[in-house]
């Protein structure tokens, strides 16, 4: 048999078949375009015999572009539909792979049928960081990884510290390793079109700067100090730290932080450091 990869005919002959409806809920759009596969598999750097978990394959147009590329794909899909057709799917088109399907919430899953060094997936946008860091935090395994998302999304993913989309994931994205922009993607690539335009973004994992311990009292805090954006930490802190504006100055200056800084300046090591002065007192 020829592999090959789904395009528009295929996908509408797959919806046709299962009787699926993509549902806004579960993010559901898929790409119909394999040129659009074959780039993100190639900037994602696919490495025939590698294991390479991918979340929501959908009708499965990645995951043909991933076994194509010799990988051995573990895909989680939480619709069953889906689910239970993308094996046979495989089998049709790229004959001879290996695919596992765990059909799951992918904020649930805290073990895998195998160790992914990658993660290539074009992930349901409305929890595409929740996900990501959960897969993070629960699969050490994992290396490295490709995820298109939405661009907005993506740009804070990947921004640095001053700049205006600076925020909460780009600092809890930052305890796990380094994040960039790797191109964007037209919204027309996918059936149904949706509203915005997304964009690729990769990561590399480094060396976790602290303990699981170090790292929920560093999430509470940058929590905790992006509610209230606009204000000092010394204000914006106050509550997690000591229950007054002195208190938190106090432990702003034991971590090496100006109480008059705003969290959108300190990067992940500063919130680490605060967190530790914290727990000190
Ligand atoms: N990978 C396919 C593609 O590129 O055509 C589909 C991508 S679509 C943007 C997102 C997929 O994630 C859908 O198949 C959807 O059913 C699935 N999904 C949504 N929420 C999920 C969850 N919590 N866990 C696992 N899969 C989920």
């Amino acid at each position: 048999a020829i592999a090959r990869l789904l395009g528009p005919a295929e996908i509408r002959d797959l919806a046709e078949l299962l009787d699926v409806t993509p549902t806004k809920k579960l993010g559901q759009n898929f790409v119909h375009d394999g040129n659009t596969v074959r780039r993100i598999v190639q900037v994602a750097g696919v490495q025939s015999g590698e294991t390479v978990l991918e979340i929501g394959p959908g009708l499965g147009s990645l995951t043909l572009g991933l076994l194509e590329a010799g990988a051995d794909v573990i895909a989680v899909e939480i619709d069953k539909r889906l689910a239970a057709q993308l094996p046979h799917t495989a089998g049709v088109m790229q004959p001879g792979t290996s695919l596992t399907v765990v059909t799951q919430d992918a904020l649930l899953v805290t073990e895998l049928p195998g160790e992914p060094v990658r993660l290539v997936a074009n992930l349901p946008y409305n929890i595409s960081v929740p996900v990501l860091l959960h897969l993070l935090e629960h699969f050490d395994s994992l290396r490295s990884g490709i995820v298109m998302v939405q661009a907005e999304v993506g740009h804070r993913l990947a921004a640095e510290p001053g700049s205006k989309v600076y925020g909460v994931p780009s600092l809890k994205a930052a305890w796990y390793g380094t994040w960039r922009t790797a191109g964007q993607v037209s919204r027309m690539v996918f059936w149904p079109v949706p509203n915005v335009d997304s964009v690729l973004v990769g990561f590399e994992r480094g060396t976790e700067p602290g303990t699981v311990e170090e790292r929920r009292a560093t999430f509470a805090i940058i929590d905790a100090a992006f509610q209230q954006r606009r204000k000092m930490l010394r204000q914006s802190l106050s509550g997690v730290l000591g229950g007054s504006a002195a208190a938190a100055s106090e432990v702003l200056e034991r971590a090496g932080v100006s109480p008059e800084s705003r969290g959108e300046q300190l990067v992940i090591d500063d919130f680490l450091r605060i967190a530790r002065a914290a727990g000190e007192a």
